[in-house]
């Protein structure tokens, strides 16, 4: 079984939204978990912006997400990161993965691919192919781990292989984030539960460069009406600015947190009373 191996003695967490729109309550939930499990066990909280993606991003975001966090008085240590300024780190990952022969280049559409879009088709036995870079799974890989708050995490099938580097030469997200929340020194990273499977692969590339994980704790999942992920790219409306207290106590009910009492009217003292009442055992879905 792979686990995470980072000790408790020290915290270090983050939030790391893409810059592809305006936080909604979904991407609250997270902000609020991930900051709540920091500073209750007196760690730090950092911000990083997954700013890899150039074509899905918006120009907007990258001060409308700040702003955002800082309005709810979810505010981080340090200097904001950037994940764009670390496509050196990127790319030597890339080659010690490649030298370990755990990728191979991969030529197929999306007409050709299996299912989860593995590539099922030759492309691993030959040496001309320009196209994007895919990791090899091993056929070993667990389908359970250690995580923070889910008694038995069910990590639906994963696919045989998956892309690391994309076909228009951008690093992809599994390697960028498994790479940095290593070098970045996360000892913990609190997440949505739609990424347990991304958790699974970035665990499974640490252990091939001969890493500990992080200890991974993921949150329940903010749907719409009809049971859709909020999702920014779908359009989900943006956090109201004007009622942050509001905003606070509804993501809090929806981490199953007590509700801090009706005087407490600043975000202030509604984070200082969630901090102190963070609970982990009733985050289980
Ligand atoms: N940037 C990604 C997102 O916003 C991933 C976050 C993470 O790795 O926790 O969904």
């Amino acid at each position: 079984m792979i686990r995470g191996g980072a000790t408790d003695l020290i915290y270090r967490g983050r939030f790391a939204p893409s810059p592809t729109g305006p936080l909604h309550m979904g991407s609250l939930v997270t902000a609020l978990g991930s900051y709540l499990d920091a500073r209750s066990h007196g760690g730090e909280w950092r911000l990083r912006i997954d700013d890899i993606d150039p074509p899905r991003q918006n120009k907007a975001s990258f001060e409308s997400i700040p702003f955002c966090l800082e309005s709810h008085g979810l505010t981080w240590d340090g200097s904001i990161i950037l994940q764009s300024q670390r496509r050196e780190a990127h790319e030597r990952a890339l080659s010690k993965l490649r030298n370990a022969g755990y990728l191979f280049a991969c030529g197929c559409t999306r007409a050709t691919l299996g299912e989860l879009g593995a590539c099922i088709s030759d492309c691993r036995d030959r040496i001309d192919i320009e196209g994007s870079v895919r990791y090899r799974v091993p056929n070993d890989v667990p389908d359970l781990f250690d995580d923070l708050f889910l008694k038995k995490p069910r990590v639906s099938s994963l696919p045989k292989n998956f892309i690391v580097k994309r076909r228009d030469g951008l690093i992809a997200y599994q390697l960028a984030t498994a790479i940095d929340d290593l070098d970045e020194g996360y000892t913990h990273v609190i997440r949505g539960g739609d990424l347990l499977e991304s958790s699974l692969r970035q665990m499974i590339i640490h252990q091939a460069l001969g890493r500990l994980s992080p200890k991974y704790g993921h949150l329940p999942i903010v749907t719409d009406q009809s049971g859709n992920k909020l999702s920014k790219q779908t359009g989900a409306p943006a956090v109201d600015l004007d009622t942050p207290n509001a905003n606070l106590r509804l993501a809090l009910g929806i981490l199953r947190q007590p509700n801090p009492p009706k005087y407490m009217d600043c975000v202030e003292d509604i984070l200082r009373h969630a901090t102190i009442n963070w609970r982990r055992d009733v985050l289980a879905f």
